[in-house]
């Protein structure tokens, strides 16, 4: 086997980990671009104002003010432009460059017996490792593990920390978060079709309508869900009639959209909305990388209880790994090698493998050498026992 450093396959579990930077540095941009839009607008308002004021009653005193005040705009504008280059702008540039420069060490190993790719390698795993804790809820964990390893810019407790804090929200029936979070990647999220926007909308009106705030439901409706009518024509549709249906009342369909749970359904939408916009899997990178391993290694043997299960075997251990092992196919032996169960001997040509009338197998060799006086032998995981002689040869092909 190659002892060449596989960077290709080591950046495929990578986009992730430029891509999550990239997303907050779009955010800091498009918040510039808000800024500018709108001090400039209105510079560019009182500007032309000014123009017609020039042809017509020109009073020099009111022009002062205006020139004033487009003075202040442009100077408050440079003022939040530099203090977000300082704060947000420039945290996400460092985070981009650290991780551009880890990724960029690995085409620079010789070989994976190179002691700078293990320790490159070791810190991967403590990123998988805090990439597993803050997916599962264990911020604290995380982020005491990236202080003490020195990977802070590696992992991305502050994109979990967000995605914790509107989850929260949305458990506790609040929509406002998530929302805000919409319109912050309103443009991405049109882009991928994705309609989270529009289940929170309708999650808000059917929240009035439980209140039996009827007026307020229409104008809710009128200002938010409409403009959903070309895709979600059926689903606008049952929201107006459930006017009609006060919670006590309803059934069926209706009945369906005041359930609670449709709130941890947001939850569950929202998270594969944040994954799918920073190209994140939806498993921990740490589950992803094990099943590379486990794929190759698994057998049935592995899950079948009659067997002993192999100590070495990471797949029979049935409390551990086996458990993330199910998620995988079964390993393909081009070339198979059957070992005997009884004496771990190869089985081959020179020492054939012989069934029992029950289908165990093992080697002639080791079946010779357990052979009683009477010529009968035992199945050690049977305990059948037959005569030698009604033992069949089995051929491999
Ligand atoms: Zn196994």
């Amino acid at each position: 086997m190659s002892n060449k450093v596989n960077v290709d396959g080591a950046l495929l579990f990578e986009q992730p980990f430029a891509r999550v930077p990239y997303e907050a540095y779009r955010k800091v941009f498009r918040t510039s671009q808000r800024y500018i839009e709108r001090e400039l607008g209105a510079v560019q308002i009182t500007s032309g104002e000014l123009a017609k004021q020039a042809k017509a009653n020109y009073d020099p005193s009111s022009a002062l003010n205006s020139i004033d005040s487009m003075i202040g705009r442009v100077e408050g504008l440079k003022r939040k432009l530099s203090d977000l280059n300082e704060t947000s702008a420039a945290a996400t540039q460092n985070v981009m460059r650290a991780r551009f420069n880890h990724i960029a060490e690995l085409e620079s190993f010789q070989s994976r017996d190179d002691p700078s790719f293990s320790r490159w390698a070791d810190k991967r795993i403590d990123r998988w490792l805090v990439d597993w804790a803050l997916r599962n809820g264990r911020e604290s964990t995380a982020r005491k593990l990236a202080e003490e390893k020195h990977i802070e810019e590696l992992v991305d407790i502050e994109l979990f920390s967000d995605i914790r804090r509107i989850e929260s929200a949305l458990r506790q029936h609040s929509c406002t978060e998530a929302l805000a979070w919409c319109s912050e990647n309103k443009a991405a999220l049109r882009k991928t079709k994705n309609t989270l926007e529009f289940d929170l909308r309708l999650q808000e009106y059917i929240e009035l309508v439980r209140a039996q705030k009827k007026v307020e439901a229409i104008a809710y409706s009128k200002k938010y869900l409409v403009a959903w009518q070309d895709s979600h024509f059926k689903q606008i549709h049952r929201a107006m009639a459930l006017l009609a249906f006060p919670p006590p009342s309803a059934f069926g369909p209706y009945k369906r959209l005041y359930d609670l749970d449709s709130w941890e359904s947001l939850v569950h939408a929202f998270r594969l909305a944040v994954y799918n916009l920073n190209a994140l899997p939806t498993e921990p990178l740490l589950h992803l990388a094990l099943y590379g391993g486990l794929a190759s290694l698994k057998l049935p043997m592995c899950y079948d209880a009659a067997h002993a299960k192999n100590a070495d075997c990471p797949v029979c251990d049935a409390h551990g790994l086996g458990i993330l092992a199910k998620e995988v196919p079964w390993s393909h032996h081009v070339n198979s090698t059957i070992v005997c169960a009884l004496s771990g001997k190869i089985m081959d040509e020179d020492n054939p493998p012989m069934m029992f009338p029950n289908g165990y197998v093992y080697s002639r060799a080791a079946l010779e050498n357990i052979k009683g006086k009477d010529g009968k032998v035992t199945c050690q995981r049977t305990d059948m026992t037959c005569d030698f002689s009604a033992l069949r040869k089995v051929f491999i092909s």
